[in-house]
């Protein structure tokens, strides 16, 4: 039965391909004369439950979420996302790809700005992520930062454990050892994702293997905060990583401070 976010098919113009994931493939275009990326589920799972968790999404609204416009199904029954279309690709690309010398200081601060907003209006929301990371922010034509993806890996069944797997340098110790998703894990991942952000998207944890993360954490390492990174910064991230959830901050705790942060800038 159509929902509020079923979207006609044939409504749809399905142009070139744009980016594919472990999870999806990514193509651009139109619906309604605008511009939108089109993803396709490589493996659908139970679509009823998809779309369900789909009106959630599209009820969810903010310049920080890349907007879900709607859902798609062919006749054959594939199932079709279509959310707005973010021009630059993700912030990991557009991080690795200019680099420190293209990239101003207050450009990576906007990126954690625009982020944090995002984060926390989900917080509010009572909307858990569980799979932050600077690949999972795409950049728009503004370079306005949108987080996309949420809502996702909660109804991805075994694809979302599939795909947390390879997110362990993102995970928080406790969501990686009891599956405890919370807002105080997304912060967790928000702290990598600052960590990414300020080094210009490196790899988190250089020198170790995913496997060997969860070990090094229990016994206390933790990544220092990239060169150059304001010690402001530097300590969201030590607090976002401290090993008792509740001693972390939350999304709207971070917002304060990274807008007092811009707001001392010269
Ligand atoms: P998966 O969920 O399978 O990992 P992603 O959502 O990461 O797939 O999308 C893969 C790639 O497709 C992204 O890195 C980005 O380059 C591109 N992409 C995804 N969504 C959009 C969008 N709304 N607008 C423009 N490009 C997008």
């Amino acid at each position: 039965p159509p929902t509020q976010s079923t979207i006609e098919y044939k409504d749809l113009t399905i142009g070139k391909i744009i980016g594919s994931g472990e999870f999806a493939e990514v193509y651009e275009g139109t619906y309604r004369k605008s511009r939108v990326a089109i993803k396709v589920l490589k493996e659908p799972n139970s679509a009823a439950l998809f779309l369900h968790e789909a009106d959630i999404m599209s009820s969810l609204k903010h310049p920080n979420l890349v907007q879900l416009l709607g859902v798609a199904q062919s006749p054959d029954n594939v199932i079709y996302l279509v959310t707005e279309f973010m021009a630059k690709g993700s912030l990991l690309h557009y991080l690795t790809t200019r680099g420190r010398s293209v990239i101003y200081k207050t450009d990576l601060l906007s990126f954690a700005i625009d982020t944090c907003e995002g984060l926390s209006y989900l917080e509010q929301n009572h909307i858990v992520h569980r799979d932050v990371a600077a690949s999972n922010v795409l950049i728009a034509d503004d370079n306005t930062a949108k987080v996309s993806d949420f809502g996702l890996a909660k109804s991805a069944g075994d694809n979302g454990c599939e795909r947390i797997k390879c997110r362990t340098k993102w995970t928080a110790p406790e969501a990686l050892e009891s599956k405890k998703y919370t807002h105080k894990s997304d912060i967790w991942s928000y702290g990598i994702l600052l960590w990414e952000i300020y080094s210009y998207g490196r790899c988190p944890y250089p020198r170790i293997p995913a496997n060997e993360v969860l070990i090094n954490l229990k016994q206390g390492h933790r990544m220092e905060p990239p060169d150059g990174c304001p010690p402001e910064i530097g300590d969201i991230m030590r607090q976002s990583w401290l090993n008792d959830p509740d001693k972390r901050p939350t999304f709207s705790n971070v917002l304060d401070k990274l807008k007092q942060i811009r707001e001392r800038l010269p």
